[in-house]
């Protein structure tokens, strides 16, 4: 893997290296017929986990070049963008504040506790004012701003280095991948080859846009083809009931599988469902992408996975 050339200084602090290809062929799939890889992207840094950097290297690049002074970015409090886009700005050395969304908590969330303490500067929006990020960005001209999630162009053109992290990508079928933004969606698909169908799984409800907003991070001349599924969001976002939570503890026995309970739980629980009514057909060779997030679990209270 060392032999891909990242756009981004911060890569020499990743460990692409530890990225493999996980088969977990069981009963359970072969039983269809089908063969399921997955991408553990989640392995490249226990923070910065997953797809999150992918998204973040050109823009850093771009800030670099621009020597921006700050950077600045938006998120939730639990977001992974939040705590990626601090880690990375910490590694480059640049000023940077999150803006996020909400009141400051009484307590704070480890995902804010983790990016304050690389130096992120937190500043907490009213949810009313957080639906207005133009204006917000409008009063700080001279940031160089990246969007919620890493959303635009620059993200999806990162995201589709994540698929050149795994050999014989044209030996799969279907590559399946959890979705929020459709930023990392976007680049996977840019980066899919001819008849190869990419499937992502929506972690909100009824976020109907998702297609359009993909759409507009595709040049319109990519060979591949995509679908989203937006029936697995197990409630809506960060929601988490009692079966997500048990199909996570079991994936995790079974194939000694991490999974996130936002994105990854929900979109591997997915790709299972659709294989075993066959809307992934027998014979398919699957990709799925763990896109990382893992700390995410920590919001749940200690003990709850069997893994952490
Ligand atoms: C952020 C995130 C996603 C969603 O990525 P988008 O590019 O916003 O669609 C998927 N999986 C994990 C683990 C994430 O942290």
């Amino acid at each position: 893997m060392s032999n891909i050339k990242f756009n981004s200084i911060t890569a020499d602090y990743l460990d692409f290296n530890q990225v493999i290809t996980q088969p977990v062929n069981t009963v359970g799939f072969a039983h269809h017929n089908c063969m399921v890889d997955v991408l553990r992207v989640d392995l490249i840094h226990p923070i910065i986990s997953g797809n999150k950097w992918f998204k973040l290297q050109y823009y850093l690049h771009e800030a670099t070049q621009y020597n921006a002074r700050i950077i600045a970015t938006f998120g939730g409090a639990w977001s992974n963008h939040i705590v990626a886009a601090a880690f990375a700005c910490h590694l480059l050395q640049i000023p940077c504040k999150g803006f996020i969304r909400g009141e400051k908590p009484a307590v704070l969330s480890h995902t804010l506790l983790a990016a304050q303490s690389y130096g992120m500067e937190l500043c907490y929006i009213s949810r009313e004012a957080y639906k207005n990020k133009e204006a917000i960005q409008q009063q700080h001209p001279a940031y160089y701003w990246i969007n919620e999630g890493g959303y635009g162009v620059e993200g999806a053109h990162g995201a589709e280095s994540i698929l050149h992290l795994a050999s014989h990508i044209e030996k799969y079928t279907h590559i399946v991948a959890a979705t929020g933004t459709g930023t990392m969606l976007a680049g996977i698909i840019r980066a899919a080859h001819a008849g190869q169908q990419v499937i992502g799984i929506s972690a909100m409800k009824g976020n109907m846009e998702l297609e359009q907003q993909v759409k507009k991070l595709l040049t319109g001349q990519e060979a591949a083809e995509f679908t989203i599924q937006h029936a697995y969001h197990f409630g809506g976002y960060g929601k988490h009931p009692a079966l997500l939570i048990d199909y996570i503890k079991q994936c995790w026995q079974q194939y000694q599988l991490p999974l996130d309970i936002v994105y990854t739980g929900k979109a591997f629980y997915a790709m299972e469902q659709m294989i075993q009514s066959h809307t992934i057909p027998q014979g398919s060779n699957v990709l799925f992408i763990h896109s990382g997030g893992l700390q995410g679990n920590l919001s749940l209270p200690t003990g709850t996975l069997p893994f952490s």
